[in-house]
Order: C-alpha cells, then structure tokens, then sequence
C-alpha cells in the first residue's frame, strides 16, 4: 500500500508530537506522525508527571530560548484549554566554590534581562525550612521556575495535532528511509508512504534514524532515574510551599515539589550508566538511588521517606551537551531534534521550530550552537563535557 503526506514526523515523544502539533495547525491532514511503540509509552525520554522549567541557565543564548519556550507552552494552554506549566519558583544552590558556577548563570539572566535573587543559606533556609545548609552555600531564586506538565503536554500535543488534521499512527516503526529525488520513501509497519519533507525526532534512536543519510553523530545514551519518595512532612513540599530545585555540583541532583504522586521526586543528573535502547532495562540502580539518598540525609532531611518508586529513563547526550536542532546536511527537506537530557522545557517550542524548518525552511530562532556539523559533533570520540 502507498501513501503520500507532505510532512512526515518520525518518533512521537516530547519532540516529536509537538512538532505534529505545530505543523498540523500550519497544514492540518497534510502531516503524518509515526511512533514505534504505543502513544505515551515509557521507553524512551519524555514521561512522568513533570519536567523541570526554567529561565536559570548558563548561556543567553538558552535564557533567551527558554523565554520562548514558556510562549510556545501558554499558545498550547490556550489552544487545548489545559494547564501544562506550574511556576514553584526555581532554586539553584552551591558551594560557593562548585563545578556548576552559580555565576555563569547569573550573568546569562543579566544580560538576558531577567530577574533573579541571590541568596545566603539563612535566607534560603528561612524560606523553604526543610533544607539544612552550611554558611558557605549559596543560591539563587527565579520565581518563574517550575513545572513543565511532561505527560500532559504530550498528550495535549497530540490531541490538538489530531484536531488539527494530522494522522498519527501508533506500533508503526519506521524500518526503511530512502531519500530521491527530493522526496523521501518510508516503510513502516506494511505501509510505504512517501513525504516532502522528514523530521526526525527519535531520541535514543536518533543514529539509527540517520544512518540513511550517510551520518553518525557521536551520542552517549544513558540510563537515568528519579525517585518519589513518601516524605512524613509533606505539607512543607507543596508546590505552593516548596521550589523546584537544583544542587549545582558535580555529581548534580535536582528535585521537585509534590506533584502527581504522593511525595517530591528527586533525580541526579547525568548520573547513569551508558546503555543502548537494546540494553536499557526498567530496574532501578540501587547505587544511584543510595546517592540521592545520601544528599537528601545531608541537605533536605525531612524529604527522605519510603520509596514511592523509582522510574527509569534515557538521556540522549551530545558531548557539550547542547541540543541538535538543524537541517540534516546535503538534505535541506529532513530537519532533526535531539535535546541532550535537557530538552522537555523547550518541547513546544523545539516542534514549532522544527515546523519552522519544514515549511519555511527558516526560523528566526538562532540555531548557531545547535548545528549538526558543528565541531565537536565530527569527533569519533569526543571529549565529553556535561555539568554545564
Ligand atoms: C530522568 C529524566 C529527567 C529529565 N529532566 C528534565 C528536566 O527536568 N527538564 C528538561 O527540560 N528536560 C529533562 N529531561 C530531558 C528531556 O526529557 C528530553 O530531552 C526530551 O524529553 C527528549 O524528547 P525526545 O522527543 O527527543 O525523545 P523521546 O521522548 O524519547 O521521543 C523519541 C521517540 O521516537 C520514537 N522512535 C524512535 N525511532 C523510531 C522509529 N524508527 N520509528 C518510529 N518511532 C521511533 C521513540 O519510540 C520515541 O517515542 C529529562 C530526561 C530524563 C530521562
């Protein structure tokens, strides 16, 4: 059987059914999205209750971007009449001497213009009771920190995208790529269709969505994980009560407020092992949740409690750890986004670019530091940088 769509979105996640989004709202039943597993499956990077958003971060160029990605999530709050942001307030905090300078992110809001308030730890102690923190720890708060609704919002993207005229089809992995004659043929799950123009967000499998256009980018998949835990003080962590939060040192952890289950979730970033999507397994690493443990015993006592679970996931990391978000080389009608386990903040916005991409074949978004040729991408084995 043969089908032709002018737009074909390969991978349905955080990415992926925000560029449907965005695109079928442009061209509505001209987009066809194509996810290999069920729609909010858990294998890949985007699910959970929550993701953090924030303004804090160590370039202007990403503050800048990250002001964008709050109007891309309020024009689908509008659209699909749901709430997927949830401002807490957002805590960076530190040494004062740490791996993560708390300065290059404050200097990024200074020049980007966004307000901010640094912090002793008596201050940040006098505001959320439950950290404990030595004098040499500082912070800083932005109040628009919070809460990216991360099942919401890919659940929303594609129930707008199906509103607006895109066909999505689930359990259809795309098996075959091929490039001619300016349009693309595809073949996934018994059906060969044909497109103009390919997007590409397949996350951890971003090299084998690749491979047919001749390029390998050197990417390192990672098993991360968060932890719920039923916290005995739970009051103290509303989000009415209790920020988003980040420790800005090397090993780095971060944690949220209650929301969507019964008690703050806690992460460690990049703190995984290397795995591939064959050998990811669901089981919780028992050493890692031992050091999120040992941080909480030592700065937020009162959150530990027993362990509500403990849910894996894939991080997709470049080596500098910034996103690829470009035309694919020697191909200007196949675009790619692959958000370096950072990326959910700006999903919405990342789908609209990539929509940008595909019809315009322009953005105004400056996409400067996430080329796919850029140099460290070249490297077979690249030096690896990822407390940014
Ligand atoms: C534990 C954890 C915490 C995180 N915390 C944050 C955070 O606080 N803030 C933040 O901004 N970001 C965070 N991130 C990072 C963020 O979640 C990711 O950058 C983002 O979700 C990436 O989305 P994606 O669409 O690229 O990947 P995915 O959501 O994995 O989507 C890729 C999709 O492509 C599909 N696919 C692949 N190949 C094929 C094929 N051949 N045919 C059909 N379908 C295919 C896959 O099945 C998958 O559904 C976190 C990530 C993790 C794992």
């Amino acid at each position: 059987m043969k089908r032709d769509y002018e737009y074909i979105v390969l991978g349905l996640g955080g990415f992926g059914s925000a560029a449907a989004y965005w695109l079928s709202k442009r061209v509505g039943g001209q987009v066809l999205g194509l996810e290999q597993f069920e729609l909010g499956h858990v294998r890949g990077e985007s699910q959970d209750h929550s993701r953090i958003i924030r303004l804090s971060y160590h370039t202007p160029g990403y503050v800048e971007l990250a002001k964008q990605a709050y109007h891309a999530w309020a024009a689908v709050e509008r659209d699909s009449g749901e709430q997927l942001v949830l401002r807490t307030g957002g805590l960076d905090f530190a040494h004062r001497v740490s791996a993560i300078p708390l300065r290059t992110y404050s200097e990024s809001m200074d020049a980007a213009g966004v307000a901010y308030e640094t912090l002793d730890a008596g201050e940040i102690m006098r505001r959320w009771p439950p950290f404990r923190l030595s004098d040499d720890i500082h912070g800083l708060y932005q109040a628009e920190s919070g809460i990216a609704m991360a099942a919401r919002g890919n659940a929303a993207h594609l129930r707008m995208a199906r509103e607006h005229g895109a066909t999505l089809r689930d359990r259809a992995p795309v098996e075959a790529i091929r490039p001619s004659n300016g349009e693309i043929e595809i073949d996934a799950g018994g059906v060969q269709y044909r497109c103009g123009r390919l997007i590409l967000a397949a996350g951890a499998w971003s090299n084998q969505a690749l491979a047919p256009f001749g390029i390998q980018l050197p990417l390192t998949v990672t098993q991360e994980q968060v932890t719920y835990f039923a916290s005995p003080h739970l009051a103290a962590f509303q989000p009415e009560r209790f920020p988003i939060w980040i420790w800005m040192d090397d090993p780095c952890f971060y944690g949220f407020p209650v929301f969507g289950e019964a008690g703050p979730k806690v992460g460690q970033d990049a703190g995984g092992r290397e795995v591939t999507t064959e050998t990811r397994t669901f089981e919780p690493d028992q050493p890692a949740l031992q050091r999120v443990r040992d941080f909480l015993g030592k700065y937020i006592p009162s959150l530990l409690g027993p362990v509500i679970y403990t849910k894996t996931c894939l991080y997709t990391l470049t080596p500098d750890r910034d996103f690829v978000l470009d035309a694919v080389p020697d191909h200007p009608n196949v675009s790619i986004a692959i958000g370096g386990g950072h990326g959910f903040k700006f999903a919405s916005l990342v789908g609209r670019i990539l929509s940008e991409l595909a019809v315009d074949a322009h953005t105004d978004c400056n996409l400067g530091p996430f080329r796919l040729d850029r140099a460290i991408l070249q490297l077979k084995n690249p030096p690896k940088h990822y407390m940014v």
